[in-house]
Order: structure tokens, then sequence, then C-alpha cells
């Protein structure tokens, strides 16, 4: 199965479960390129039952993958590192016609940024931490086992569908666990080639498995199936909430990331010109379809003009156009569904306080694009400001102090990612304090790195991807404790029965 860059290729595939394709002569459903609307691709839809039998892969492979050295789980993982890089082109193409995002984004971004974070975790699959072993009681040896969760069941998005892959099953693998992992419908090229590279890698087959299929069928039977230990989850808040209540009528364990509405936070002694660059970049990452980009921007009332006009500038010089062409700078929106979601919120603004500055409108190309688009004096009720609109758009207030700058920041269910623009250390360092965030940047919003973790509090979730916290998601604790007398007759047993 491929896709190529001029989005012309079209295959059938299907599931990939116990290291086979599975199902491909069963319903097709299309993959599509929206900055075309050709169909790159054909990947049949997963039935139920073969939801059942992947997860049953996953439990017979799980005996042998948790109990390899992990010596051996890194070198596997190590060594599909190496053959994504080799793979660059495929799965770079694949990721820029299945989402429309530009060829830049994919070849500096998401492909390294997705090696880099596998060959971090064939590191993290050799460092186990726990207490040190010890007689914390004079009469026992207590030492930790960290042992594989189990199988791991995971849901992902369709905005970064490679990176969100890789960061739920890439640590899960790593732990010992064995992974069933459903991608978006829309977007499953990706995540279907890293499961044939893993086996190509040397993973045992049944220890990663893909379902290919739509979140109602497919996606609620493997978020709810009883024969998983836990769901991981990537998406939307609404539908996050659905996972973990189908988990917990097995008393299962979730972890979700979940939507955001990132504040962008800039205070009076600000470099401006940054903060205007700043704030382009964060809000039109991936055409802003990016949980955690830059949505609501906060600004110094001093600034707030001067920040207003710059904003407006630098994306009037951003390049909307073909994803596949390296001087684009924003793709389409991920679907014409999408597409008149965001240009209906955008549309209902200035009825809501709203001042469009710039964009607004839909461009006369073909696909389902956006312009860039700047909102000002954006009312603290209004829905651009209260709910993720998933697109290209940044919202503007001002503020009157650092208080009421860090209550706005606040003023939101979503804890996700948050920035502050600054040149005082002691107002960085009380932002990044207050903010409610699982990510507070000072001076740049967006990078993240493998050592350090993504993930929200409130609406945006719990739990950590990335980084040895995301490791440890995917570990037990157990508790050996040993005796160390020898001796039948234990102090401990007087408080049950008399010495005989
Ligand atoms: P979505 O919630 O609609 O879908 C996510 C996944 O869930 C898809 O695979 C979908 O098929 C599946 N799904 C849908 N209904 C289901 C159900 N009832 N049971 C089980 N699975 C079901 O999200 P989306 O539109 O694909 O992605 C955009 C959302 O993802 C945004 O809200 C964004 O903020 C969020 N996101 C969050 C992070 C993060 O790290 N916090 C990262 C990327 C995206």
């Amino acid at each position: 199965m491929t896709a190529t860059a001029s989005g012309q290729t079209r295959t059938v595939a299907g599931s990939w479960i116990d290291g086979a394709v599975s199902g491909a002569d069963g319903r097709p459903h299309p993959v599509v390129n929206p900055a075309t609307g050709s169909v790159v691709a054909h990947v049949a839809m997963a039935t139920t039952a073969e939801v059942d039998r992947a997860v049953g892969a996953a439990r017979a492979a799980l005996r042998e993958w948790s109990r390899a050295a992990p010596v051996e789980r890194a070198g596997v993982l190590g060594k599909l590192a190496e053959l994504m890089a080799a793979n660059a082109d495929l799965f770079i193409a694949e990721e820029v016609s299945q989402t429309g995002k530009p060829v830049r984004l994919a070849t500096e971004f998401d492909l390294p940024g997705s090696i880099d974070n596998v060959a971090f975790f064939a590191g993290a699959a050799r460092r186990l931490e726990g207490k040190a072993a010890a007689e914390y009681s004079a009469d026992h040896t207590s030492s930790i086992r960290r042992e594989a969760l189990g199988v791991v069941a995971t849901i992902t998005p369709w905005n970064y569908p490679l990176q969100m892959a890789v960061w739920k099953v890439i640590p899960a693998l790593a732990a010992g666990c064995t992974v069933v992992i459903k991608p978006a419908e829309i977007t499953p090229l990706t995540t279907l080639t890293l499961a044939h590279l893993a086996a190509e890698a040397g993973l045992p087959a049944g220890a990663l498995n893909v379902v290919t299929g739509a979140g109602t069928d497919v996606g609620a039977a493997l978020a709810g199936h009883p024969g998983v230990d836990v769901v991981t989850f990537t998406g939307s808040t609404a539908v996050g909430r659905k996972v973990m209540a189908a988990a917990a009528v097995h008393g299962h364990r979730a972890q979700l990331e979940l939507g955001g509405k990132a504040p962008f936070v800039v205070f009076a002694d600000a470099d401006l010109d940054a903060a205007v660059q700043g704030a382009v970049a964060g809000s039109l990452i991936n055409t802003g379809q990016d949980c955690t980009a830059a949505t609501r921007a906060i600004v110094a009332r001093e600034l707030y003009d001067d920040f207003v006009a710059g904003v407006a500038e630098v994306m009037g010089k951003v390049v909307v156009g073909d994803p596949h062409d390296p001087d684009t700078d924003l793709g389409p929106l991920i679907s014409t569904a999408h597409r008149d979601k965001v240009a209906g919120m955008v549309a209902r603004a200035p009825g809501q306080g709203g001042r469009i500055v710039t964009g607004g409108s839909v461009p006369d190309l073909p696909g389902s694009f956006y312009a860039p688009t700047l909102i000002a004096d954006v009312d603290e009720n209004s829905e651009v400001y209260r709910d993720e609109i998933f697109g290209p758009v940044l919202t503007v207030r001002s503020f009157t102090d650092d208080d009421d700058a860090l209550r706005q920041a606040n003023d939101t269910e979503y804890g996700l990612a948050a920035s502050a623009w600054t040149r005082d250390v002691y107002r960085a360092q009380r932002a990044s304090r207050e903010i409610d965030a699982g990510c507070v940047w000072i001076n740049d919003h967006i990078p993240i790195i493998s050592e350090m973790p993504h993930g929200g509090v409130g609406a945006s979730g719990f739990g950590k991807d990335m980084s040895d916290y995301s490791f440890e998601e995917y570990l037990t604790i157990k508790h050996v404790m040993s005796d160390i007398t020898g001796v039948a007759d234990k102090d401990w047993h007087r408080t049950i029965f008399t010495k005989r």
C-alpha cells in the first residue's frame, strides 16, 4: 500500500492483525487528499470480529514480548527507528496525502519527531525505575518489580496520525505491553506503515495490531473490549469521555489526551516582534489543527494595537496552497465538513462582538482551504473564544494588569498548553506557576521534545505522552517482600493466634 506525493496512487488495504494484512477484501473506505479531493487509497474497515481477533492476538503475544529482555525490546525499537528513517519518503508522502499538511511540516516536524521518539523509548526500555531493594522491615527484603501493564487499546486522531500513533504505541511496546491501535478512519496510512515496518524490525506477530474503521463501531468495540487492560486515547474531549466510560465498565484504566484552547499571554515588556512571529507560527501550525495551538492571544493594552497590526501583516504573507509544494506554508483543513464548521464559527463571531481583522474567507482553491484568520476584541463568552475551533484562527483580547492576564489565561475548561511572553523573570516564573496547563512555554509556543512530557489537566485529559513519565503509564509496580529469617513462628503471628 502506497500513496505517492502526487496523490495518484490507489490501493486497497486492510487492518494488520497478528502479523498479517486482514480484511483487505472487506468494506473499502476511501482515504481522500483534502487538498484536491482525490482518493489516494482505499483501506477496508475492520469488523468487530476483527477487533476481537486483534485483541486475542495481542493477548497471545503478551507473554513472549513482555518477557523479552529489555535489550531485545530496545533492539527491535532501535531497528524500527532506522527503518523509519530509511522509509522517510513513503511516510512523508502518505502523511501529506492523507492530511493535506505541508510537506515541509511533515519533513521537518512529524517524521523526525516520530523517529526521535522511537529512539528515545528504545533507550527507556532499558531504564526501569524503582525504589532500592532493602530491608524496610528487619525480617524482610523488599524489592520492586516493574512489569508490563498488559494489552493496550489505543485510539488516535487525524491531525498528526504518525506522531500520535508513535506517542501511544512505542512507550507501550518499550514497556513490554502489546497493542491494538485504531487510527482515525480518514488517516490510517502511516499507522499501517509503522506496523508493517515494526514487523520488519523483528517485532513478534501480534505485539502490534492495527484495526482500521470508524469510531462508532470499531473504536467503541475496542474501547469497551473486556480483553484489554488499559485504553489510551487522543482526540476530542467529548469522545474521550465516552471512551473512558466504556473502559470503566470493565474497571480498565484510561489515559486521555484531549482538546485544548491554549492562551498566549503577551505582557507589556515582551519583545513584540518575537510575540507576533510566535503567535502566527503557534496558531497556524498544521492549519491550526493542533491541540496545543495558540488560540487565545491575551495582550497587554499598551501593545494591543501593534500586536493586532503585526499579526495581521505576517498572516497576510503566509503562502496558502498545494501542501506538496515545499514553498507552501498552510495546507487545507482535513475535510470540507471541518472547513465548513470552522467557517461557521468565524462567521458567527462578529455577531458576538468579534472584529475580523484578516481572513475569515475561503480561498479560491480546490480542496478544503481556509484563510489565516485573526479576530480581535472577542467577547469572553463568545463561541470562538470558548470552544475549540481547530482551524487557522487566532482570537485576541487585551488585559489591564498581570492578575487580569492570568485570570483570562485560566478562564477555560481546557488546560493543555499555554505561553507567556515577557523579558521579566519574575513575571515568567509567576505565569509558569499560575497558569493551569500541562505545559507553559516562556517566549515560545509549540516546541516539544521526546524527553519531556505532553499531557493536560481539566477538560484536556490526564496522563502523559512522551518522556519517562509516559513510559510509566504502561508499567505496573509490584512489591516483592521476602522473609529473611527462615523462622516459622514469626513475631507478627502473635497478633493472630497465641504461640503453640
Ligand atoms: P475525535 O475525538 O473525533 O476522534 C478521535 C478518535 O476517536 C478517532 O480515531 C475516532 O474514530 C475515534 N472515535 C470516535 N468516536 C468514538 C467512540 N464512540 N468510541 C471510540 N472511539 C471513537 O477527534 P479528531 O477529530 O480525530 O481529532 C481532533 C481532536 O483531537 C481535537 O479535539 C484535538 O484537540 C484532539 N487532540 C488532542 C491531542 C492531545 O495530545 N491532547 C493531540 C491531538 C489531537
